[in-house]
Order: C-alpha cells, then sequence, then structure tokens
C-alpha cells in the first residue's frame, strides 16, 4: 500500500476527496480506470457540428468578442461563420477572456454545442492555437474520471500520471498470466495495459487494452465461481430440511393462487434444501413474474426446520418494501416467524439490538442490505440466503455473504433475463429454476417513444390517469442541475433532473395532483416518507431516479414515463418499466428520446415493440457488438468492475475455460507462479466490495 499523499501534488485535502471515492491508496488510483474519454478530433465545418457533442471548430475572427451583462452574469460572445452556417461562441463569468478574442486572430474553438431557439452555441470552449491544437491535441484520447467536490479533473488527472510513473508501479503491474495462455488470446501485457487505458494512444490500444483489462475481471469471476462450486459439492449441508406442517398451513393460506411456475419452483427449492447437498439454485424470470412470494416461501419453509435465513437486497427502499409485504403476508401472531428489518440507515441503538436477537437466534427472518454481512452480524444458524436483484451484486459479495454461515443455502433471485447462451456460462455453476409466465390477469403494457415536444402531452395523459385514481412514475437520469455523477452540466442540454422537474411540474399540474420526488441523495429517512407516501397514495405522482429500477412494487401505478430515455441502457429501460403493468388496470410506458441519432432510435423501437426480458436481453447482445469498447459506460450487470457481459461476451468462454485450466493444476492457487495472481484476486475482491 502506497500512501496517497506520498504522490506529487496530492495533498490532505485531496487524498480526502479521493478517498470519498473509494480511492484509498495510490495503487487503487491505478484500478479507478477512466469513465470515458474525450476524442480531439479535426476541426468540423458548422453545419456538421452535432449538438449535445463536444466538437471542435477552426477559424479567423472577423470581429472583437463583445461582453454583455445579464442577471449578474457576465457573458462574452463571439460570432463565427463559415461557408455553411454560423455559430454563436459564448463563455460565461469570463470577462477577461475578451482579451484574446480579437479580430483577425485564427483559432480552434473546443466545447460542448447546442441548439436554442433555432441557433447553434457553443458553450465556454478552450481555445487553442491551431498549430498547437494540430500537435498536441489531435486525435488523442483523454481520460475522464469519476470526481468529487475537493478533486479537479485536472488533479485527478495528474495522480494518475503520477501512479503509472512512479517505482511501486513495477511490481503491481508484474504479469501473473501463464505465457500460453496470455499469448494464446493475443492479449496485452498486464503493464502495457494498465498504462494504455489510462492514456491510450489511439482508439485501438484502448479496445486492446480494456480487452485485456475485462479479460481479467471475467478470469477472476470464474476463478471465484469454480472454488465455490468446488467447496459446495465436496461437502453435505448442515441445514437438511424436512416437511413441516406449518409450512403447508401458511402455503394453503396465501391471498392468491401461486402460477404453475411459481409453485413448481417451490417444490424444486424445498426439494434441494432436504436432499442433503447444499442448495444454489438462481431463480430467474422477467420483472413483474412474482419472485418475492418464492422467496417468502423459501425463507418459511428453512426458518419452520430452525435456520436463520436472510433476504439480501441492493436498495434500502427495497428492503423496506419486502420487510413491509412478509410481515403483513406472514404476521408473527398467526405464523411464529420474526421478521426482522436491518439497514446501514437504523438507528445505532436498534442496530445493536438487532445484533443481539440475531446472535441469540430470536429472529428467522432477517430482511436488509449489504449491512446483513458487516463483521459485527454474527448469525447462529445462518442456513439459507437470497439475494433478491442478483445482478446487481459482484462475486465478492457472495464471497462476504458465503463467510457468515458456515455454508448455507443459496437462492439468488433475478428480474433481469440475460441471454440463453450467456447465462449458461455466467450462472454455469448453479442450478435454474426459470418463472416463464407473469400471474394472470395481467394486461400488457403500452409503450410509446416521442421526441422531447411530446412532454406536454405526456403531463396531460398522466393528469388523466391520476384522476381516474391511478398513480405516475417520471424518471430522471440525474437528481439536480449538477447533473450526472456531480459533472457540471452545461446550459441549454437537456439533460432532465429530478429537483428541477419536480418543481417544475408542481406549476404545470394542479395543485390537487400531488407530487413527490425520490432520489439516492436524499437523508434515508426522507426516501421512506417519499416511498410510503406515494405507496399509500398520499402522492400521486413521483419524480425519481433509478433508484426505482430495483424491485419497487406499487401495483396501483400505470404510467412510467421516463425522460433521456436514450442515456439508458435496454435492460435498465426494462426493469424500470416493469414498475408498471403490476395490477389489473392497463399500463403506459412513456420513454422521452432526446438524442438524434439513429442508432438511440433503433434501441428504444426494440422497447416499444415487446415487452419480454428475454427477448430484449437477446437483441442488446446483439446490438452491442465487440466494437463498441469505445464507450466504457457498461450496463452495469452481475456487479462487474469494468466488464460487460453484452460488449465482453466472446471472452466469457476463454475466461471461463482459461480459470478451469489454472485451478486443474492448482485448485488452491498456491504454487510459487500463481502468488502474483493470487495477489491481483484478493486486491480485486477487496475493490470490487466497495465499488
Ligand atoms: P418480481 O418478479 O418482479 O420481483 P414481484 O414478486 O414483486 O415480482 O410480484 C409482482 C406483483 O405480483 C406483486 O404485487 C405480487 O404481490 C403479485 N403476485 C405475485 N404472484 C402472484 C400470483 N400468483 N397471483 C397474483 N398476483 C401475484
Ligand atoms: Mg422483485
Amino acid at each position: 500500500m502506497t500512501e496517497l499523499t506520498s504522490l506529487k501534488g496530492i495533498g490532505e485535502k485531496t487524498a480526502g476527496a479521493l478517498m470519498r471515492l473509494g480511492i484509498s491508496c495510490a495503487e487503487d488510483l491505478i484500478f479507478d480506470l477512466p469513465r470515458d474519454y474525450e476524442c480531439f478530433e479535426e476541426p468540423k465545418e458548422i453545419f456538421r457540428l452535432t449538438p449535445g457533442r463536444t466538437e471542435a471548430v477552426e477559424c479567423v475572427l472577423s470581429r472583437d468578442g463583445v461582453i454583455n451583462r445579464f442577471n449578474g452574469m457576465t457573458i462574452v460572445n463571439v460570432y463565427i461563420s463559415d461557408m455553411t452556417g454560423r455559430l454563436q461562441l459564448s463563455w460565461y463569468n469570463m470577462p477577461y477572456i475578451k482579451q484574446t478574442l480579437k479580430a483577425g486572430s485564427h483559432f480552434v474553438f473546443r466545447g460542448r454545442v447546442y441548439e436554442k431557439n433555432g441557433r447553434l452555441i457553443m458553450s465556454q470552449p478552450k481555445i487553442y492555437r491551431p498549430e498547437d491544437y494540430k500537435k498536441g491535441y489531435l486525435g488523442r484520447l483523454m481520460p475522464v474520471y469519476r470526481l468529487k467536490e475537493g478533486v479537479s479533473s485536472k488533479q485527478r488527472l495528474n495522480a494518475s500520471k503520477e501512479a503509472l510513473s512512479s517505482d511501486f508501479f513495477r511490481e503491481l503491474s508484474a504479469e501473473f498470466l501463464p505465457q500460453d495462455i496470455r499469448e494464446g488470446l493475443g492479449l496485452f501485457r498486464e503493464e502495457q495495459a494498465l498504462l494504455s487505458v489510462h492514456f491510450p494512444r489511439d482508439r485501438q490500444q484502448l479496445s486492446d487494452a480494456m480487452k485485456r483489462i475485462c479479460f481479467d475481471e471475467l478470469l477472476f469471476f470464474f476463478l471465484l465461481q469454480k472454488r465455490r462450486k468446488l467447496l459446495f459439492s465436496a461437502q453435505g449441508s448442515d441445514y437438511r430440511c424436512r416437511p413441516d406442517i406449518r409450512f403447508l398451513k401458511l402455503s394453503a393460506g396465501l391471498p392468491f393462487e401461486l402460477t404453475t411456475a411459481q409453485s413448481e419452483a417451490v417444490k424444486t427449492i424445498t426439494r434441494d434444501m432436504s436432499s442433503g447437498s447444499i442448495m444454489n439454485r438462481l431463480l430467474e424470470g422477467d420483472v413483474g413474474s412474482g419472485k418475492t412470494i418464492v422467496a417468502f416461501l423459501a425463507m418459511a419453509f428453512a426458518a419452520f426446520n430452525g435456520c436463520e435465513t436472510a433476504l439480501l437486497v441492493p436498495t434500502e427502499v427495497l428492503a423496506k418494501q419486502h420487510y413491509q409485504s412478509f410481515t403483513e403476508l406472514f404476521p408473527e401472531e398467526d405464523t411464529g416467524l420474526r421478521c426482522l428489518l436491518l439497514c446501514g440507515s437504523i438507528q445505532k441503538k436498534e442496530k445493536e439490538r438487532a445484533y443481539e436477537l440475531i446472535r441469540e437466534h430470536k429472529t428467522d427472518v432477517i430482511i436488509g442490505t449489504h449491512a446483513l454481512f458487516q463483521e459485527k452480524v454474527d448469525y447462529d444458524r445462518l442456513g439459507l440466503i437470497v439475494t433478491d436483484e442478483q445482478h446487481r451484486f459482484g462475486v465478492a459479495q457472495r464471497e462476504a455473504m458465503k463467510q457468515k454461515g458456515g455454508l448455507p443455502h443459496m437462492l439468488f433471485m433475478s428480474a433481469t433475463p440475460i441471454p440463453r447462451t450467456l447465462s449458461m456460462i455466467l450462472y454455469g455453476d448453479m442450478d435454474v429454476s426459470i418463472l416463464s409466465s407473469r400471474p394472470e390477469g395481467r394486461i400488457p403494457i403500452k409503450n410509446t417513444v416521442v421526441g422531447p415536444q411530446y412532454r406536454r402531452n405526456a403531463y396531460k395523459f398522466i393528469y388523466d390517469e391520476i384522476k381516474k385514481g391511478h398513480r405516475a412514475y417520471i424518471v430522471c437520469p440525474a437528481i439536480d442541475k449538477e447533473g450526472e455523477e456531480g459533472l457540471p452540466e452545461q446550459e441549454g442540454d437537456s439533460l432532465q433532473d429530478v429537483e428541477t422537474l419536480t418543481a417544475k411540474l408542481r406549476g404545470i399540474f394542479p395543485d390537487s395532483v400531488r407530487i413527490g420526488c425520490l432520489h439516492g441523495r436524499m437523508k434515508p429517512s426522507e426516501k421512506d416518507e417519499a416511498m410510503e407516501a406515494f405507496k399509500n397514495g398520499e402522492t400521486e405522482l413521483l419524480v425519481a431516479t433509478t433508484v426505482i429500477e430495483v424491485g419497487v412494487d406499487v401495483p396501483e401505478a400505470t404510467v412510467m414515463m421516463i425522460e433521456n430515455a436514450d442515456r439508458f441502457g435496454l435492460s435498465q429501460l426494462h426493469q424500470l418499466r416493469g414498475r408498471v403493468g403490476r395490477g389489473s388496470a392497463q399500463s403506459y410506458c412513456i420513454m422521452i428520446n432526446t438524442s438524434e441519432s439513429e442508432e438511440a432510435a433503433e434501441r428504444l423501437r426494440i422497447l416499444r415493440d415487446s415487452n419480454d426480458g428475454f427477448f430484449i436481453a437477446s437483441e442488446d447482445l446483439r446490438l452491442r457488438g465487440p466494437g463498441d469498447l469505445f464507450g466504457l459506460r457498461q450496463s452495469g450487470e452481475m456487479g462487474f468492475v469494468t466488464a460487460d457481459i453484452y460488449r465482453d461476451s466472446k471472452l466469457l468462454g476463454p475466461a471461463r475455460e482459461a480459470a478451469e485450466k489454472l485451478l486443474t493444476k492448482d485448485p488452491e492457487l498456491t504454487a510459487p507462479e500463481h502468488k502474483r495472481l493470487s495477489e491481483r484476486l484478493s486486491g480485486y475482491m477487496k475493490r470490487c466490495y466497495y465499488v
């Protein structure tokens, strides 16, 4: 471990900001890969500029820049034109820039372009001398990192440079893959991969570097998976269950009849847990197929057999929802099942009490977030762990869970159906049950994809639905004007955010419509209140970020409007849409496409035309060829840090084979030639646990 402050240019303050990003040592800096790259392209003619993109133009100014004052702000403007069009360049609160903008001077300007009232504007462009631009920038890719208040993009960039040229880097990047595997697949050496992923010479080099880095991550995934499989099959279960009369009574008294697929799944799961071996099962089913009740029954079955059972979910909102459903469905007075909620946000005293109840086995069903696996939690007989929305968790979290209770039965539930071919590789170590149908009486969701000019109509439509007693969601990609991930968005960008939109809608809708908002930066208690109010109908319209993506179940909601839908992945959109269509009324999904690209339109058409998660997943795979390695944004499936099961689908097979080969020779990876591999694997687990 090398202290962050030992690097040139990093003081206590910057180190503190980096810590908040989960970067606690210099080594972490190297594995915190750019989240995107900026490409310095050839300057363009004005009519070729695309609003929404960062572009470059070259020109000789025909007039001086002028200063305008507006609402206490200064704006320096200069207008340029070529044969093909006219462009306004604007700088906010930078009056001194006027000095530079003299008629007759020749520059390259590079900045974000947008369109306002039919005019094309470039805001806050950087200014280069043409020869500097051509020599120093053209064709280069500059990394863009995650940032937090207290660390600027320049500081972050320099920190990477420093880290990559430090002494510890050589040791850190020592090759750990056997030569035959590396060369057989034509992979970069580790050192070259790490250097070029931060500072690629060109797209080809970046793509080669990414290939190596994603391969490593997939290899780690399969190494952990195979090791677990070996462990599981070698041992019988300490938690063998038996049929129980209380369980039969419970199943018979449900408020609805289980679908055939649900009953089958319950039967298989109880059989697994009674077999004497350890259950390791995946329950796969599209959004709304009714996985929760299957999990609840599995937990009840294990609890009646004297086990503690835990349900792990990715968000507190979902944990609370499940806790509420469980206690309503199976009240302790009737069933004897003691249910407990455990999340990061509950009061310290309450938490201590929860730890005690768990330790003394005075509780049966524990529902919570990763707080379930804090060191202080000490289970008595943890016999079954269920994870909901499994695709949100990484393999390292699974490992952490396993270590908590000897070897409990494991049930994983995933709402993101991934293409069959991939799922067979990724879940190769598990048995699979599929909920192929939805509960009866559901009407398919009606979908529409429209441009921003349709917003007003959509609001009107939502108002009509609310008047019928229904509820609606509007999802935005950003929380506030700061934009995504705290990066300032520039004026004119059409990115919708929860705070601004909520305020705006309160002006648009009549006062009788009660509007709530929900996002990840609210205090946990505020989130609860917002969710609770929407659930019980106190608010009828909920403006939210994707925090509601997983699991939220409000059957009265009939409209899902998704802002900037082009910004989301297909599976994510499908999940969001799954928040409606959960009751018996007709539901609608309105996707606002704010992109002009044909590609975005094609992707959204797939969603418009299908409500079938499996089909959507396979289309997602088809559309993202291995070609688009350039966009680092990944789908977030399976908790990977860098790899993406769709984009890197061709690497899955080879990574799995490599893992097999390594473990066949050396099951514990203790041979001297695997020392470096073993170290990297544990380093990876630590890191991805915190991502
Ligand atoms: P998901 O698979 O997306 O997790 P849920 O478990 O949240 O789906 O179920 C969706 C909705 O369907 C819930 O409101 C649940 O109560 C209801 N539900 C589940 N199973 C049935 C069934 N067999 N009949 C009627 N409604 C059901
Ligand atoms: Mg669910």
